[in-house]
């Protein structure tokens, strides 16, 4: 590129970098992924770089964020805020270290402290004698917006700290990711507009002209800078977190002190996949020196400090193509779309395929084969389909009509969203899913059995249903191509071992509408043999705590079936039986009793879930009126509050033994 070119993509990059600025910073509404915003920041620092007279002072590249939107109080801040340099890459990462290392020649490898990059909206509090004077957003870093009536809401963040210090501290103010989406769940209900990431849903909570509001989005806040006046208040970075945390603050469990850059890059190798677990987002982790008097040594360039870079994960997010819409059907019958596309690097991985819910959705997103799609991948393991270029118009993709299996019509269900093929015993797809679920080890965990073999062994008519698993031998399996004698004799064998499976497992394996694992064990602890499950009625079903009417009209129909009948006669006939009730009672004192359990237990749940059941109780995963008692653990979860509420009594693990032992009396 010659400087005449250079200079037009300069003017340009400058021109889409201020739009999007706005954008970010001042509207809460990014047009642009994080990523592709830093590959164009990128690209203007190296171009100007390269041709250093073509570098203005308006340029991006020499700010820190944007400026002030209306509606706030201007505050200046009393010590600079800056933004962070940051690289994607390790070679960049080596690069500083080897620029800061340059000016220690001396020494030995140093201390740093790698720590998550909380994808929030960094704050500068103020603190005068250990009291909360003022609370403000970095705006441009030298201004920022006087927030501190917002601030207060969040409970977070002390107002008082343990200590009467005069002190600044900055962190980052986030919505964790769970709340992210509730919150979007209920702004689409109210027909609202969705935000796009929680970064934005924390700026947009937390910048409301009416504290209210902020007050009632769930908001929380790392705090990871502290600044003091008084130089021997700390004398590293480290200690500084740690100060941060008696003072009152969360810091973020998630910093590590390490020697040198090699140690530091293994933080961020882990980190890069171990960031999908936590329930807050993170754009990448950030490296500082830890001693403060060589950060003060090293000190800033026009935008960020020296002392400091932040590695940047690959993108959690990112555009590709939609080339394809793949139909699968379910072991229900449900048919859900799946997005083909042009593979594409996310978050470490190729992907290939994206989640697009269901038909309502492709309406929602109004998208068809062709568009570009933004994907992001969170906490889950497959991605899905955000949404598509704004002024791109490939039409709708229309649902299709008939199954794509069976070519039979496909139906809805009045009041719900999914398109099923009603075919369900003439349906290849559905029957093998049922097979395919039923060898599942969350079923009857027959080991060896999945789809492609499933397919085999339908594809030949060896098998039509799971019932005719038991009635294969070792020579149907050796059959099959590539299958060798010794593992013939191993699935024969699982599949025989799978005989007497628990009246849960045996329950789910049926793959009955409405009924999965969970349900299917409430339903196990009411009845002690299948006659009794095939035998009841609706209302014996949804007498049941915790059976809801879908629940008891589905398993009701499903055994009336003659078809079903059939294959429950078959599985009778080849000796496959469920246990009675697993558990063999001892008393009867928890009779008509149903217990909740929350929290964390000297011992798994199942354990006491057991216990109930042995002493002729239930178990039951949501507190009601009907509830007897909940048996609370260390930090219960919701279910505590709602018992409180409802007035239902509550145990500790310490009561709970004093009951089954007859010591104290209900
Ligand atoms: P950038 O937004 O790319 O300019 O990166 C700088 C910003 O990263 C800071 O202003 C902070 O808001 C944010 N940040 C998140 N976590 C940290 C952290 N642990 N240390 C420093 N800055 C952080
Ligand atoms: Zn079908």
């Amino acid at each position: 590129m010659d400087f005449n070119e250079a200079k037009l993509r300069i003017d340009e990059l400058k021109k889409i970098i201020e739009e999007n600025n706005k954008a970010y910073y001042i509207l809460d509404d990014p047009k642009i992924s994080d990523y592709e915003y830093d590959e164009l920041f990128r690209e203007l620092k190296n171009l100007e770089n390269q041709y250093p007279l073509l570098r203005t002072s308006d340029s991006p590249t020499l700010k820190v964020g944007d400026k002030i939107s209306q509606g706030f109080k201007e505050h200046r801040h009393k010590y600079r805020l800056y933004s962070l340099d940051n690289s994607n890459n390790f070679e960049d990462l080596y690069k500083w270290y080897e620029r800061v290392k340059k000016e220690y020649p001396n020494e030995e490898d140093l201390e740093l402290v790698v720590e998550l990059k909380i994808d929030g909206l960094s704050c500068a509090l103020s603190y005068e004698n250990g009291n909360l004077k003022i609370g403000a957003t970095r705006g441009n870093g030298i201004t920022g917006e006087n927030i501190t009536e917002n601030i207060l809401k969040i409970k977070d963040i002390p107002q008082k700290l343990s200590k009467p210090l005069n002190i600044e501290v900055r962190g980052e103010v986030y919505m964790p990711v769970s709340s992210f989406e509730r919150l979007n769940e209920e702004n689409t209900e109210r027909g609202l507009k969705e935000f796009a990431n929680p970064r934005n849903a924390a700026a947009g909570s937390l910048r409301q002209l009416d504290a209210n509001i902020t007050k009632q989005r769930d908001l929380h806040f790392f705090a990871y800078t502290l600044i003091s006046d008084d130089k021997e208040l700390v004398k590293t970075h480290y200690e500084a977190l740690k100060l941060l945390k008696e003072l009152g603050f969360n810091t973020n469990p998630n910093s590590f002190l390490v020697k040198g850059i090699n140690q530091a890059k293994e933080k961020c190798d882990i980190w890069e996949t171990e960031r999908f677990k936590l329930d807050y987002a993170t754009d990448g982790m950030v490296i500082k020196i830890n001693e403060l008097a060589k950060q003060n040594e090293l000190g800033y360039t026009s935008r960020a400090p020296k002392w400091a870079t932040a590695f940047k994960f690959p993108p959690e997010e990112v555009w590709t193509k939609l080339i394809g819409i793949e139909l699968s059907v379910g072991k229900t019958g449900i048919v859900t779309p799946v997005a083909e596309l042009e593979p594409v690097q996310l978050a470490g991985t190729t992907v290939k395929r994206a989640s697009l819910h269901n038909f309502d959705e492709i309406e929602r997103l109004k998208i068809n084969i062709g568009n570009e799609v933004l994907i992001k991948k969170a906490a889950e393991i497959i991605p899905k389909v955000i949404r598509k270029r704004e002024n791109e118009d490939f039409g709708v993709y229309k649902a299709p009509e008939i199954c794509p299996s069976c070519k039979v019509p496909l139906k809805k269900e009045a009041g719900e969203v999914a398109l099923y093929c009603p075919n369900v015993w003439g349906c290849p797809a559905q029957l093998k899913g049922k097979i395919e679920y039923f060898a599942s080890k969350e079923a009857m965990d027959i080991d060896g059995i999945g789809a492609s073999l499933v397919d085999k062994l339908f594809d030949c008519g060896l098998i039509k249903d799971f019932a005719d698993l038991y009635n294969l031998s070792v020579n149907d399996f050796m059959k099959l191509d590539l299958i060798k004698e010794k593992s013939a004799d191993n699935l024969y064998n699982s599949i025989q071992a799978s005989k007497s499976p628990t009246m849960t497992k045996f329950l789910t394996a049926l793959s009955i509408k409405h009924i999965g694992k969970e349900t299917a064990d409430i339903i196990s602890s009411e009845f002690s043999n299948i006659d009794e499950i095939i035998n009841a009625s609706e209302e014996d079903f949804i007498k049941i705590d915790g059976i809801g009417d879908k629940a008891a009209k589905s398993i009701v129909n499903f055994f009336r079936d003659e078809n079903n009948k059939e294959i429950l006669n078959k599985l009778k006939r080849y000796n496959v039986n469920p246990k009675g009730s697993s558990v063999e009672k001892i008393s009867d004192i928890f009779n008509g009793k149903t217990f909740v359990i929350t929290g964390t237990l000297s011992e798994p749940r199942s354990v006491f879930e057991a216990k109930i059941k042995q002493y002729g109780g239930k178990t039951s995963s949501s507190v009601s009126k009907k509830t007897s008692y909940v048996l609370a653990g260390e930090n219960p979860g919701s279910k505590f509050d709602k018992a409180s509420s409802l007035g239902v009594i509550i145990l500790n693990e310490e009561e709970f033994n004093s009951l089954i032992e007859g010591k104290i009396n209900e």
